[in-house]
């Protein structure tokens, strides 16, 4: 029962994990040695659905617009998919990817250490998206999947200007 009061939770900059070589720089001895502990590689599995820096910016610019939604919720239960954003009475249904574990085409870097292991990994999670966003449309909802990288605040224009869309759709017209 949560319906998402948000945002009062605070951005933490150490979450936002979206491209671990992102601030590698040019020197590829530290692009190579990012979770190669055991303890790195932990946290970065674990943050993997948290709430994300970017994830959270979009969720507070929603939120300002009067839109309200159900935060890391299953659009339908029996999938067991969780969405980021869930607008049920619209019906949408919204997944901000992380760049690296989406396999983003503009910040994916492959790492140059464990490759047999991320490989498949970030494969794997590219398969699953599709197959979350072909069942969900499916079953009657509408799938928006924006990148970590996208701004903020044009993310939250387009989600805003769909679940209206959606809502009108509905004949539940808010406020008319
Ligand atoms: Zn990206």
């Amino acid at each position: 029962m949560s319906q998402a009061e948000e945002p009062t939770a605070r951005s933490r900059a150490a979450d936002d994990v979206g491209n671990p070589t992102a601030t590698a720089g040019s020197s590829p001895s530290s692009a190579s040695s990012w979770a190669t502990t055991p303890a790195i590689r932990k946290t970065m599995l674990g943050n993997r659905s948290r709430d994300t820096a970017p994830e959270l910016k979009v969720r507070r610019a929603v939120h300002a617009m009067g839109l309200r939604y159900r935060v890391a919720y299953r659009p339908e239960p029996s999938l067991r998919r969780t969405a980021d954003l869930v607008f049920t009475r619209a019906r949408v249904a919204v997944f901000i990817d992380g760049c690296y574990w989406h396999g983003c085409p503009e910040h994916y870097i492959e790492p140059a250490s464990n490759v047999e292991y991320w490989r498949p990994k970030i494969a794997r999670n590219r398969e699953r998206d599709a197959e979350t966003t072909a069942a969900l449309t499916s079953a009657g909802w509408r799938v928006l999947r924006h990148w970590s990288h996208e701004d903020p605040a044009r993310v939250a224009e387009q989600i805003a200007a769909t679940v209206r869309a959606e809502g009108l759709k509905g004949g539940r017209s808010p406020g008319r």
